[in-house]
């Protein structure tokens, strides 16, 4: 994987599509990462990127590498703007607008049966069995110092056999 250089492909987008505006986070690689490409992890010290190490098993591992970090860049930006910064509606224009695609792979063979999203980043979560009482960690770090916190609760979004389709066509998570 070390012949992905992570920070110059931020550097790149950020020059390219955010004008420069962004402070350089912590970016690395994240071996146990299986159910999404990549993951913003905010902080006000220093967010932090990271981006699961098997696409650098895929064919087409530099795209989707880049791809991935332009995707998590749209996270980072909304929240530097201190705007929502899920899947927001901003968040897909400005999909569109700087060319991240919207699906990117995830591993197939994962037997997941629910999917539940944290309402609030709109991080999507992939299981196996139902979840009681779940609440979003990033959120719950973020904004409740780490305790469960009852706006962040985790909303069952799918179920079933129809959900596996669904991650099999490497619909992106995170
Ligand atoms: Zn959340
Ligand atoms: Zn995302």
């Amino acid at each position: 994987m070390m012949q992905f250089d992570l920070v110059r492909f931020f550097t790149e987008w950020n020059l390219r599509s955010f004008e420069g505006e962004l402070p350089i986070p912590e970016i690395r690689w994240n071996p146990r990462l299986k159910t999404s490409a990549g993951r913003f992890i905010p902080d006000r010290t220093r967010s932090i990127i990271e981006v699961a190490s098997y696409l650098c098993e895929e064919k087409n591992a530099e795209h989707l590498i880049r791809d991935t970090i332009g995707h998590e860049m749209i996270h980072f930006w909304l929240w530097q703007k201190r705007l929502p910064y899920g899947h927001t509606p901003l968040f897909h224009e400005k999909m569109e607008e700087i060319g991240v695609s919207r699906y990117n792979t995830v591993p197939r063979h994962r037997p997941f049966k629910h999917c539940y999203e944290c309402r609030s980043c709109g991080q999507k979560i992939f299981v196996r069995k139902r979840l009681r009482m779940a609440a979003c960690a990033a959120c719950c770090n973020q904004h409740a110092e780490g305790k469960f916190h009852p706006s962040y609760k985790l909303k069952l979004i799918a179920s079933g056999e129809g959900l596996l389709p669904q991650i099999e066509r490497g619909e992106r998570v995170g």
